[in-house]
């Protein structure tokens, strides 16, 4: 039987959530996989069938907006990660003897013990692939980056140094595996499945065929069930609110849309995050439904609008489900898909220094009044679609096991 072992980034809905699919596939086609994460993802991989592990002893880690607010921040926290983890995790690997490695693009350990077992290591990527030639695409986020760059460039050497000593203490060349600074956020593996449609990444016909775009990863049953009031989606609109699961301690965000769409003639799902008091928010306006975490998938099936940070997974799913955005980014990389999405004519944006309740209520009926935004949004789940989710990526996998012989 073939064994496959996963590193994500422990407490990453957005890095989690695309993989749901790719392990199911994996495990209908006969693979034994051990997925590495933290353990509030236990109960959903063991569902379905995989052994489940979390980093400790070697470390402890959860998902937040600080890690993600920068390049240099994100940097070191992978190096920090991969210092206290690679040496035990190639010690238990030695006694799983997998067959391959799949990683999460910011697990840089996962490649780096592919290559000291001398195994495949595939790469999951669920954000843009960049290089410096496909960020002169968006200015803005050129700027964003050399920001951050010049910022970190006191600590390169320090950066370089440590990894040097990390490599050679388990028997590998620094030289053979960074060849230059964006490999460390880029993690090229033998193979990098891609979750991302062909109108959300920069110049995608410029990537080496080692990448592969399969765009959405939607499984039937990745999210339970939900009880809709009757009408909700179907006699009236249905617009979705949510900010991710990682920017979302936003209280005058939520405030503002209960503002905005209280007494109009639709319905709102609001989901807030886990960290929101919702009694905090006041009265809840009739045609509201608010939530710490609703089955998204679910509700994108209904909904007519969806109001979002722009997180990559957001975009995905909506796109998917035909359901244009109305996009409020919290973060840089949010700004660049919103941007993306703004261009293909498929959503707005609206800074979140600008939001107010007439904005939102104003780009909102804007949406649902403009047919050709929606036959847009139509354009890219056609798009999306076709390139075929988990079950491609899975594919790509046993095809680049034949590859290899
Ligand atoms: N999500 C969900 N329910 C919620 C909020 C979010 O299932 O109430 C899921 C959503 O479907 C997506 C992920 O969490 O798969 C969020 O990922 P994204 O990349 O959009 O944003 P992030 O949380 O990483 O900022």
């Amino acid at each position: 039987m073939t064994t496959a072992v996963l590193f994500n980034l422990p407490g990453a809905a957005g890095h989690i959530n695309p993989t749901v699919g790719l392990v199911s596939e994996l495990l209908a086609r006969g693979e034994r996989v051990i997925y590495y994460a933290g353990d509030d993802s236990r109960q959903q991989f063991e569902a379905l069938g995989a052994t489940f592990r979390t980093y400790s002893p070697f470390f402890e880690y959860q998902h937040s907006a600080a890690v993600a607010k920068d390049l240099g921040t994100a940097a070191f926290m992978m190096i920090d990660q991969a210092e206290c983890a690679l040496s035990g995790l190639i010690e238990a690997m030695e006694k799983d003897k997998p067959d391959y490695i799949l990683y999460d693009s910011c697990c840089m350990f996962g490649k780096y013990i592919a290559q000291r077992l001398g195994i495949p290591g595939i790469c999951l990527v669920t954000t843009i692939v960049s290089s410096p030639l496909l960020l002169m695409s968006d200015p803005a986020l050129l700027g964003k980056v050399i920001i951050d760059v010049l910022a970190i460039s006191p600590r390169v050497l320090e950066a370089r140094r440590r990894l040097i000593d990390l490599l050679s203490s388990v028997g590998l060349k620094y030289r053979n595996i960074i060849h230059h600074s964006f490999d460390l956020f880029l993690n090229e593996g033998d193979l990098n499945i891609v979750f991302l449609g062909t109108a959300s990444q920069p110049m995608p016909r410029l990537l080496n065929k080692r990448f592969k775009l399969v765009g959405a990863s939607i499984p039937e049953g990745r999210d339970p069930p939900m009880e809709f009031p009757a009408g909700w989606g179907s006699t009236h609109p249905l617009v979705y609110v949510s900010l991710g699961t990682v920017h979302n301690l936003k209280h005058d965000f939520y405030l503002n849309c209960l503002e905005a769409f209280a007494d109009l003639p639709f319905k709102v799902i609001m989901s807030v995050g886990k960290h929101v008091d919702i009694t905090s928010l006041g009265c809840i306006p009739a045609n509201f439904m608010v939530r710490n975490r609703v089955p998204q998938l679910e509700v994108l099936k209904r909904a007519q609008v969806f109001v979002s940070h722009g997180g990559m997974n957001s975009i995905n799913e909506s796109t998917y489900f035909g359901v244009p955005l109305v996009m409020v980014p919290q973060q840089f990389e949010q700004a660049f898909n919103a941007r993306r999405i703004c261009r293909q004519g498929a959503g707005l944006l609206l800074k979140c220094t600008k939001v107010t309740p007439k904005a939102l209520r104003n780009a909102v009926q804007t949406i649902l009044a403009d047919a050709r935004c929606k036959a847009n949004t139509d354009r890219l789940s056609r798009d999306i679609r076709s390139l075929g989710g988990q079950r491609q990526a899975a594919s790509h996998r046993l095809g680049h096991g034949r590859e290899r012989g």
